[in-house]
């Protein structure tokens, strides 16, 4: 939905000005799906708006539920890249993963969605889309989002003007109205994004998917470290630590026999030192079509120990969603297909 296009609408149309306000809060509100239901609206102007600029910019174009409960929703924009967003179910609170580009370009080694590069950066309306459409979802479940992750397809920092905005209307108390430390943005490590976000009045978490303690281990499967190495990335998350006083999350997926050693967990803790700084969460690997495996049970726990007695606080992050495809880094394999298949479509329309 692009509320900046109906605002110069209605304008244009000598509408009143609380118009552009009513539309907007029945969609993050109300979460109307379109201006049908819009009825505080005089009817020919629903009409007259769904011609002009409908209120979904993206297609549905698959639902699947896993037996866990986890959602995931795969969207089309109008020029036919695809979207994925999830809704995970933790313990009674739900959380919605959402993406940020369609595609990727940082080309993680471990993750499907680097392996399709990037489409293109989303919207700040489409990113806030998805969670309307998962929101509606939820509604019929009785169930309401409680955390927004911005873990799904894409580099954050990347598109970070447009991902800001969308938290900003996510968090909007006249809107959708989640609390700011409801709303989650994780990089890759992408150090303008994380010294941006430090001098931003919204209280965002941040999460770093940091994966290796070292530089040489970390270029391996993460080439963004190549542009910002560890120091930097360090250096970089100290000053938000003491501009902001919040905790950074770090996410480090445990890869068997690649990252999952008693050393690198002693490197790893003494790089985060210990103290309420940095908490890490160990997540588990979600097969791809990557040469990597999961590390066992065992080790995930002797890991965690090690981080432990170091004084870093670590948890174990459960993986969600795997058997619908819906799990950490497992997005859009399927995406790449479905453009092709939707620029086909659009282009026999056409
Ligand atoms: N680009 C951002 C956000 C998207 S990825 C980032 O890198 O943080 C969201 C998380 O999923 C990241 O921590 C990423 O490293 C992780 N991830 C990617 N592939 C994965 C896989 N196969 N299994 C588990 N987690 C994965």
């Amino acid at each position: 939905m692009d509320f900046a296009r109906v605002s110069t609408l209605l304008a244009d149309w000598g509408e009143p000005a609380y118009r552009s306000r009513q539309v907007y809060q029945a969609a993050t509100r109300s979460l109307a799906a379109d201006y049908d239901g819009m009825t505080v609206l005089p009817l020919s102007l629903r009409q007259r708006l769904s011609e002009a600029e409908p209120l979904a910019e993206l297609e549905l174009a698959d639902l699947r539920e896993s037996g866990d409960g986890t959602i995931k929703l795969r969207m089309l924009t109008r020029d036919g890249f695809p979207v994925e967003a999830v809704a995970m179910r933790h313990r009674g609170r739900r959380t919605a993963c959402l993406s940020s580009q369609s595609g990727c370009p940082l080309a993680c080694t471990f993750c499907a969605t680097g392996e399709m590069g990037l489409g293109r950066n989303l919207s700040s309306g489409e990113i806030v889309e998805q969670l309307l459409a998962l929101a509606r979802i939820l509604r019929d479940q009785d169930a309401t989002v409680g955390n927004v992750v911005m873990m799904g397809m894409g580099e954050p920092f990347l598109n970070y003007d447009a991902v800001l905005d969308a938290c900003r209307m996510m968090h909007d108390p006249d809107g959708f109205n989640l609390g700011a430390r409801h709303i989650a943005i994780s990089t890759a490590g992408w150090v303008p994004g994380i010294e941006r976000l430090a001098e931003e009045p919204l209280p965002l978490r941040l999460a770093l998917s940091l994966h290796a303690p070292t530089d040489e281990l970390r270029s391996e499967l993460m080439p963004v470290t190549r542009r910002y190495p560890i120091e930097r990335l360090m250096a970089a998350c100290r000053d938000y630590r003491e501009r902001t006083g919040r905790r950074i999350f770090v996410e480090y997926l445990l890869l068997d026999g690649m990252n999952d050693s008693d050393r690198e967990a002693r490197t790893l803790g003494r790089l985060l030192g210990p103290g309420p700084a940095f908490h890490v969460n160990l997540i588990a690997y979600n097969p791809t079509a990557s040469e990597y495996s999961a590390s066992p049970q065992t080790r995930v726990a002797a890991f965690a120990e090690i981080l432990r007695e170091l004084g870093v606080g670590a948890s174990y992050r459960r993986s969600h969603g795997s058997d619908i495809g819906a799990a950490c880094g497992q997005l859009a394999v399927e995406g790449a297909k479905a453009r092709r298949r939707a620029l086909r479509r659009i282009r026999a329309r056409a």
